[in-house]
C-alpha cells in the first residue's frame, strides 16, 4: 500500500449528483478491478474511501455521488483541475475471483464503479466468461454511463446488461428493484455474483441467493 498525491485533471458531471472525476498519479500503481482509494480531504480533515471506476495504473476514474450534507463527497467534488489530494492505495478484498465461472454483477447508484472495473478488466482481458450487469437506479435523471455500458455490450458478445428504475417507468427499463431480477430461473445461469450499493440492496441481495441455494462463497460484495 502506497500513499501519494492524486492530481485532479477532469471533472465531468454525469447527473444532477454524480461526479466523474478522473486523477493523475506521478508513480505507476498496481490495483485489482474492484479496489478503492482512501482520500484524506484537506480541508475537513475527513478520510473518505472512493471505489476506483477504472484505471491503467496512472489515471485513475472515479464515480462520487455529492450527497446533500455529505461533508466529504462535497469537498472531493469541489476541487478545481490542478489540485492534489493525498490518496492511499490500493485497499479493498472486493475483487474478482480468478475462475472462469459466468459472472452476475448488481450495483446500485456509484455501486457501479467497481463492477464496471471489473467488467472492463475481463473485457481487456478477452475473457470469455459471460457478464451481465444489473444496473439500479431511481428515475432516468440518475442514468450515468448508458452509452459505454452499450460500447461494451457490441464489442463484447458475452456482456448484457439491465437496467431497473426503482421510481419511474420508461422505454428499454424494467420498473423495480434490482433484487426483482434474482429469480430461481434468472440466477442459475452463473457461478459468481458481485453486488455493491446500499448496506440495504446488499443485505436483500445477499438474502435472495442463499435463499436460492447459491453458497457464501459464491457472493462477494461492497456496501456503501
Ligand atoms: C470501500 C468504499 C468504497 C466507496 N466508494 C464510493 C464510490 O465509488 N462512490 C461514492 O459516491 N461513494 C463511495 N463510498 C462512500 C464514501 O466513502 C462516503 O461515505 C460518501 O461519499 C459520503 O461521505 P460524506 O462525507 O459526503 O458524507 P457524510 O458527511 O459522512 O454524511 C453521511 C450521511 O449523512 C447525511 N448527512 C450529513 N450531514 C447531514 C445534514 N446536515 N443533514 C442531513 N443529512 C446529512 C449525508 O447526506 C450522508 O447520507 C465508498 C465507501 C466505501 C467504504
Amino acid at each position: 500500500m502506497q500513499q501519494l498525491p492524486f492530481k485532479l485533471i477532469q471533472k465531468n458531471k454525469l447527473t444532477y449528483d454524480v461526479y466523474e472525476l478522473v486523477f493523475t498519479t506521478s508513480d505507476f500503481i498496481s490495483v485489482e478491478p474492484g479496489q478503492y482509494v482512501l482520500f484524506m480531504l484537506p480541508k475537513s480533515k475527513l478520510r473518505r474511501a472512493y471505489s476506483i471506476g477504472y484505471t491503467d495504473g496512472q489515471t485513475f476514474t472515479f464515480i462520487i455521488k455529492q450527497l446533500d450534507g455529505g461533508v466529504g463527497s462535497t469537498e472531493i467534488c469541489s476541487l478545481e483541475i490542478g489540485e492534489e489530494i493525498i490518496g492511499m492505495v490500493p485497499l479493498g478484498h472486493f475483487v474478482l475471483k480468478n475462475t472462469l465461472a459466468p459472472k452476475l454483477f448488481i450495483g446500485t447508484g456509484t455501486g457501479f464503479a467497481p463492477l464496471y472495473f471489473m467488467i472492463r478488466a475481463l473485457m481487456d482481458l478477452g475473457s470469455q466468461t459471460p457478464l451481465v450487469y444489473v444496473f439500479g437506479i431511481r428515475t432516468i435523471a440518475d442514468i450515468f454511463y448508458i452509452d459505454e455500458l452499450n460500447r461494451i455490450k457490441q464489442n463484447y458478445p458475452k456482456f448484457d446488461y439491465q437496467l431497473f428504475l426503482s421510481q419511474e417507468d420508461s422505454e428499454d427499463t424494467i420498473r423495480g428493484r434490482v433484487t426483482d431480477f434474482l429469480t430461481e430461473e434468472n440466477i442459475n445461469n452463473y457461478g459468481e455474483f458481485y453486488l455493491c450499493g446500499s448496506p440495504a440492496m446488499v443485505k436483500d441481495a445477499r438474502g435472495k441467493l442463499e435463499q436460492l441455494g447459491i453458497t457464501k462463497e459464491q457472493v462477494l460484495f461492497e456496501q456503501y
